[in-house]
């Protein structure tokens, strides 16, 4: 059986805030050595559209880990998406994380790539040289009319050839299992990546959950009421919690983790010490 993967998840720093501070954040996951550290992409009419790309090229090249670029594809045609792809290309990344995205308000979709699926076949038709990732959702993903539907869709995405899947976060790592069984039911057989995002703040897992459709069970529902006033405490606890569920999906035998270290690289350290030599045995 092969190792599980670890791997990491940042974001581009917010407009106001300091370019610098992306350093910060991947000096503070130094030495983490992960698989890859993913970049997301914002969606929409974006200001700055090189920014993805930019952070995967000092990822690669100065941390000297390889990167992967998401991609939101629903607002853009066949030219933006090109102007993309060659930017990564550029960068020298490993893959792409090739998605749809979600709707902005007030903004029409080009009507090029209306799935994530149509961009994983351009990409697979047109870069041979990238590897492609998809995302998968272990609750079902909102639109959805019934989970099924979403499997039978996440296969379609296989097939368009991503060889990769990376997970929406979840809270119950019963409803992964039970994701994974039907995927692999419906003959999905690529790596299956665990989406962990820890809990830090109570807004934000409220605000998250509402968004991503995402059960929050009793257990994170009682850490929630006793600490969240006290957002010390809480990220303790919310450490303590991703450690467990890490913990319980390697013994469970998954494919790898995917850590969303949402820019606070002090959080991804303290989950990494906890967890690190599950990943060797
Ligand atoms: P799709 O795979 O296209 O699925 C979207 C919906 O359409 C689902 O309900 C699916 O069942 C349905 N569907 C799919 N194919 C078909 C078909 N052929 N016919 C009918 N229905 C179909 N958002 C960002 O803006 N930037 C990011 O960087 C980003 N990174 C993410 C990383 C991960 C790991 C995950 C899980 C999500 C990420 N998102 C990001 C959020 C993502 O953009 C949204 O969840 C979006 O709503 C769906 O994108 P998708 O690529 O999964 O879409």
């Amino acid at each position: 059986m092969t190792a599980p993967l670890f791997s990491l998840e940042v974001f581009p720093p917010k407009r106001n805030a300091p370019v610098g501070t992306i350093y910060d954040t991947l000096d503070g996951l130094e030495g983490l050595k992960p698989a890859f550290i993913s970049v997301t992409y914002g969606t929409g009419k974006l200001k700055d559209r090189t920014a993805t790309a930019r952070i995967a090229n000092t990822i690669r090249a100065e941390y000297h880990i390889p990167a992967v670029a998401h991609l939101t594809a629903q607002y853009l045609d066949k030219e933006a998406v090109d102007e993309a792809l060659d930017m990564f290309a550029a960068a020298k990344v490993e893959g792409v994380l090739a998605l749809r995205g979600d709707k902005v308000e007030g903004q029409e979709p080009a009507g090029v790539f209306d799935h994530a699926s149509d961009l994983v076949s351009y990409i697979r038709a047109t870069r041979p040289e990238f590897k492609v990732y998809g995302a998968c959702y272990p609750e079902g993903h909102p639109q959805a009319p019934s989970f099924q539907a979403d499997i039978d869709n996440l296969k379609r995405k296989v097939d368009a050839g991503a060889t990769h899947l990376i997970s929406q976060l979840f809270y119950d790592n019963e409803d992964f299992y039970r994701f994974l069984d039907a995927a692999r039911a419906a003959g999905i057989d690529v790596p299956i990546e665990a989406g962990i995002m820890p809990v830090t703040n109570e807004k934000s897992v409220r605000r998250m959950a509402a968004m991503c459709s995402s059960r929050v069970p009793e257990s994170l529902e009682r850490i929630l009421n006793k600490w969240g006033y006290d957002s010390y405490a809480l990220t303790d606890a919310g450490i303590n919690y991703a450690s467990a569920q890490i913990s319980e999906l390697l013994a469970h035998g998954v494919n790898g983790i995917h850590l969303y270290s949402m820019n606070k690289p002090a959080v991804t350290r303290r989950i990494w010490r906890n967890v690190e030599v599950l990943f060797r045995s």
